[in-house]
This record gives structure tokens, sequence and C-alpha cells, in this order.
């Protein structure tokens, strides 16, 4: 019996043993996962969970039963610690082998972490990317006391949003000139900068940290600009490194990621890669997306590719952050886009729709949920209507679709 062995019980290692059964595989299954709890989403992690509003087991992708079911073995606080391709052999951290004719990597990524010698390891300097860190740093969220973030990505400002909900005071630290400069257009910074500023947030961009102080705990913060802040704890959330070591144990070619080609195989025939750890082909460029939406596609179509099926990945990006009682959607990928056109609409509902060379390319949506659908839908058909017909309210956006 074949057995088919996936690493990494984060969201794109559940949809692959998912789909691996739901396209019919009878054979042997395994899924390993490092952590103690089975396989759940990171989104409300620094959202609903962190906030205190959502329950543990809603987290949970699947109940254990499915995998039971299913008939999934799922081994969880397992590490694979070594591949040897040539053999098919995996070696656990238990010190158990394990032979596979399959093999998928779905290891997901690590948090960048701040050098010791800038006070990263002191107590109260808190990661965000899984259970334990959300757990560990609950505890800190009590009104009235002080919070550095840095960094200003989704997962910084989102911390910063249910911080300041909280009734902590809280500082944000972006070095770069503007909060989200690597994913959005100025005209997305300018939004949620105005919202977190309405809700008590201190953001200071174009300011670094030049460290974290404290005996072993952090009690200070210096900033790159000589300021100092007297804090209780810190929040790291300075981007994502993907997890390949394996990967590069195993001698397949990774390059900022696990590299796979257009059918999700990586440089060895037997080995697929799915979710923030790989990257892919799209439009020309070799790149990661580090999203839930792209871990699931990208698994079930290895977990088709795995089975043979030969079907080629071609990713139709979404995303999403929650800030207050902002709901903020993302479709498609701005990569090189030139300008960005701003379409109001009733409620305070507002879109920001990027174009390059003439083609509607992506679109942040905030709380317009309605015109977040129709440019998904657009990007995804390759039609790009002219911008200002975007633009004018007396478009009806629903009709573009049909045309
Ligand atoms: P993961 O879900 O990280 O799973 C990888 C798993 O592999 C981990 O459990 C890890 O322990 C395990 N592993 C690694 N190495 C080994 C090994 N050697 N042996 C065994 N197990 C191993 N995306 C969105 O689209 N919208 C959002 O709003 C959003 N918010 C987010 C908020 C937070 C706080 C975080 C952390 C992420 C957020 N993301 C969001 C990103 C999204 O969660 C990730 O893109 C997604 O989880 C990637 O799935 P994955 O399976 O590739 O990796």
């Amino acid at each position: 019996m074949a057995h088919f062995v996936v690493v990494g019980a984060g969201q794109a290692g559940a949809s692959l043993v998912a789909k691996l059964r739901s396209e019919g595989f009878e054979g042997r299954i395994t899924l390993i996962g490092a952590e103690a709890n089975p396989p759940y989403q990171r989104p409300p992690l620094s959202k609903a969970y962190l906030l205190g509003e959502m329950a543990l087991e809603r987290l949970y992708l699947r109940p254990q039963s499915f995998y039971d079911d299913q008939n999934i073995e799922l081994r969880l606080e397992t590490r694979v610690t070594d591949i040897d391709a040539e053999a098919r052999n995996l070696t656990l951290s238990t010190g158990e082998t394990l032979t596979y004719d399959k093999l998928a990597l779905t290891t997901g990524s690590h948090p960048r972490t701040l050098p010791a010698a800038i006070g990263g390891t002191l107590d109260g300097v808190y990661t965000m990317r899984d259970l334990q860190d959300a757990d560990a740093m609950a505890p800190e969220l009590v009104e009235g006391r002080s919070v550095l973030i840095i960094g200003g990505g989704y997962i910084g400002l989102e911390a910063a949003a249910v911080a300041a909900k909280k009734g902590l005071k809280v500082t944000l630290v972006e070095m770069a000139d503007r909060i989200l400069q690597r994913v959005a257009c100025p005209e997305t910074s300018d939004y949620f900068r105005a919202l977190h500023a309405s809700h008590g947030v201190d953001i200071r961009e174009g300011v670094g940290l030049d460290r974290l102080v404290g005996t072993d705990r952090v009690t200070a913060a210096h900033l790159t600009d000589g300021t100092e802040l007297a804090i209780d704890f810190a929040i790291v959330g300075v981007g994502i490194a993907p997890a390949t070591a394996l990967a590069e144990a195993a001698g397949v070619t990774v390059d900022n990621g696990i590299v796979t080609d257009l059918h999700t195989r990586t440089s060895n025939p037997d080995i697929h890669a799915a979710g923030d750890c790989a990257t892919l082909l799209f439009k020309g460029q070799q790149i990661r997306l580090e999203s839930v939406g792209n871990a699931i596609d990208q698994a079930e179509v290895a977990a088709k590719n795995m089975l043979g099926q030969n079907v080629e990945y071609v990713p139709a990006p979404w995303f999403w952050s929650d800030q207050y009682d902002c709901k903020l959607q993302i479709a498609g990928l701005n990569i090189g886009y030139d300008k960005v056109y701003v379409k109001e609409g009733d409620n305070g509902a507002r879109s920001h729709w990027y174009y390059k060379e003439s083609n509607l390319i992506a679109v942040d949506a905030m709380n317009d949920p309605r015109n977040y659908m129709i440019g998904k839908r657009l990007i995804e058909a390759g039609k790009s209507p002219a911008p200002e017909v975007i633009t004018d309210p007396a478009t009806d956006m629903k009709a573009l679709l049909r045309a």
C-alpha cells in the first residue's frame, strides 16, 4: 500500500490530507506536526482569539474524529528532523524512521526575531505565530499597561488593535516611511494610520527600534530617533522566514522558500510543497504567498499532483485583516502597480483599485465586501474596466462582470 507523508500539520497540511482522501486515495496517509494541537487556523490568533472572543475549539480546522474517520494518522508533538530523499526515509524526533512513497512539505514559516544583543530574548518580548505565542501574550494585555509593537505590517497592526481595544497604551514603530509599505499603497497606509490614531494608538513611522532594555524582563525601549519609552512588554511583528531546513536537508532547491514548479513539485519529483514554505511561479516571477487562501489552494493542487493528476497551480490571491470594526479584504497581488484609484461607498465603505499598465491587478476593500467580490471576479476573469468607470459612483459595478 502506498504511503503518503505530509510534514507540517498546519493549514496547508490539513487541506492536503483531506484532499487526498476526497480524491479517492486509499493508501496510508501520515500527517506529522511539531505542535501539540491538531491543525488550527492562525488568523484569529492576532484577532478574536487574542481578544478573548473565540474559544480554542473554534480554532481547530477539523475535529480529531475527522482524522480518525478518514484513517489519517495524525502524529502531533512530533518533529521530522531529517529526510533521506534517496532512501525515501524520514527521521522523527521520537527516534523512529518512516518510509514514504510521496512526501509533501507544508512546514510553514518562522517569525523573525530580534537578536539577543538588542534585547530580543528578554522576558516580556513576544512574537506572534502560534497558539503558544498567543496564550503566553494574552495575560499581558491588561488595561492601563504599555506595549511597544515593533513592525507596522498586518500582524503588528492587528495586535495594536487588540491591545488598544483592551485599554492598553499602544506605541507602534515602523522603520519604513509608512506602515504597510511592503504590501499596500499609500492610500491604504493612510486609512489604517488614521483608524489607529482614532483609537489612540501612537504610530511612529520612519523610526526603528535601537534596543530593548531590562535586567531579566524588558522595561524600556530605545528608538532610533533617540526617544526612550518605558514599556511593560513588546510584540515583535517584523515578518516571517519560510521553514526550509528540512527541504535543505533533503537536497531540494531552496531560494527564499522551497522552490516549486507549476505542478507544486519541488526539484525532487517525489516531494511536493505548499503554503508559506513554498515559492511558486506567478506571472513569470517566483514568489511566496503568506496567506490562508494560498495555503489551501496550493495544498489541494499538490494533493492532486501527488495522485498523478498533473494539475497546474494558478493562484488567485486573496487576503483579509480585521482591525477594530474594519474588515479589510484584498484580492489579487499589487506587485508592480503604477496607479491606484479610490472608490468611496456608503457608510464608510472604501476600495483602492491597483492598475499596472491599464490592467486591474488588485483591490483593497475596507468594509466593502461587495466591491471586494466584484474586484476579485474581475481580476480572475482578466477584465480591466477603465478606472473612471470604477470610481464613478453611478456605475453599476455588478454589470461590469457581464461586460
Ligand atoms: P502553518 O499554518 O504555519 O503550518 C506549518 C506547521 O508545520 C506548523 O504547525 C509547524 O509547527 C509545522 N512544522 C514545521 N516544521 C516541522 C517539522 N520539521 N516537523 C513537523 N512539523 C513541522 N492569512 C490570511 O490569509 N489572513 C489573515 O488574516 C491572516 N492572519 C494571520 C495572523 C497570524 C497571527 C498569523 C501567524 C498568520 C496569519 N495569516 C493570515 C497567515 C496564515 O495563517 C498562513 O499563511 C497559513 O497558516 C500558512 O499555512 P501553512 O500550512 O503553510 O503554515
